[in-house]
């Protein structure tokens, strides 16, 4: 395994794999690697010949007054754990390799995709999500590509991205990895502080309950996130952004719950944003 800095160290390498007939699969990350990325990266491991880690914490996705700058890295941590998941390369530009000063081409996702869950807190963020990953996409033309269950409304905007511009790229969903208190694995979570590592557990015992809710037969969405929102907010160091219910395909808002139904949620732990979510299928 080794990592590369240039577009064209990636190229040069695939080339070389698809013409011994190889397939690629491609992992985007922003670093600061933990389980749940090297699930993802064990999984593109296992169905396909080749693994492509993307190591980058993408300027475009982040909007003004969010966290850039102070978003962990750590590229030697990384390369061991990429090593250990069975990646093949690491592709780790400097943000002036992945963007030109005079570039004029986005890749915008209008409509009703973008509108709801971070979409609304976030109003930039998923053009950066698509124009990033575009680019991947063009530059390792990967087989396959692996995104966590984690960023649902993501994972639900890529594959809407891919079908609208005809990527010939097949979208695979991997499960939200979580710590052993229920706890989502996030980079971010290096931000919280003892005390706030604990209030944050009141994202995945909401989930936890909103999930046996469903499960349970309650089909009013809305009672289930008004009493998700209930338990958050007995977290005083909590701040609800949304907790909602949408079709997991659409992101368009739901009553009931029938058909594949995503409720996600976004929390500020003190500074911190955190996200979860559980799908549930009728
Ligand atoms: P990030 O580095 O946060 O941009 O995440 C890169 C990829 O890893 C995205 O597709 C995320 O959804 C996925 N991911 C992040 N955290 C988790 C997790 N706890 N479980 C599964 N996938 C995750």
């Amino acid at each position: 395994m080794k990592t590369v800095k240039t577009v064209e160290e990636v190229r040069a390498q695939v080339k070389e794999w698809k013409i011994s007939g190889l397939t690629v699969g491609l992992v985007p990350t922003m670093g600061f690697l933990h389980e749940g990325h090297k699930s993802l990266i064990t999984r593109a491991a296992a169905e396909n010949d080749r693994v492509v880690v993307s190591d980058f914490v993408n300027p475009t996705q982040f909007g003004e007054g969010e966290d850039l700058e102070s978003y962990p890295r750590d590229i030697k941590r990384d390369e061991a754990l990429c090593l250990e998941a069975g990646a093949s390369l690491i592709f780790h530009p400097e943000v002036s390799e992945m963007y030109f000063p005079d570039a004029c081409t986005m890749v915008d996702m209008r409509g009703e995709l973008t509108a709801e869950l971070c979409g609304k807190t976030r109003p930039i963020h998923f053009r950066g999500v698509c124009t990033v990953v575009s680019k991947l996409f063009n530059i390792v033309t990967p087989d396959r590509a692996y995104f966590g269950q984690k960023d649902a409304q993501q994972l639900a905007v890529i594959k809407r991205m891919v079908r609208d511009l005809n990527f010939g790229v097949e979208i695979v969903g991997c499960p939200i990895i979580r710590e052993a208190d229920g706890l989502a694995k996030s980079s971010r979570n290096t931000y919280l502080d003892s005390q706030e590592r604990q209030a944050a557990l009141c994202l995945s015992k909401a989930v936890a309950l909103g999930k046996s809710m469903a499960e349970g037969g309650e089909k009013n969405a809305e009672k289930i996130t008004a009493a998700m929102t209930a338990l958050i907010k007995e977290e005083p160091l909590a701040k609800i952004d949304y907790v909602k219910a949408v079709n997991a395909e659409t992101i368009k808002p739901v009553t009931e719950m029938s058909g594949e139904v995503l409720v996600a949620m976004a929390v500020y732990i003190g500074k911190t944003r955190l996200i979860d979510n559980f799908i549930f299928k009728a």
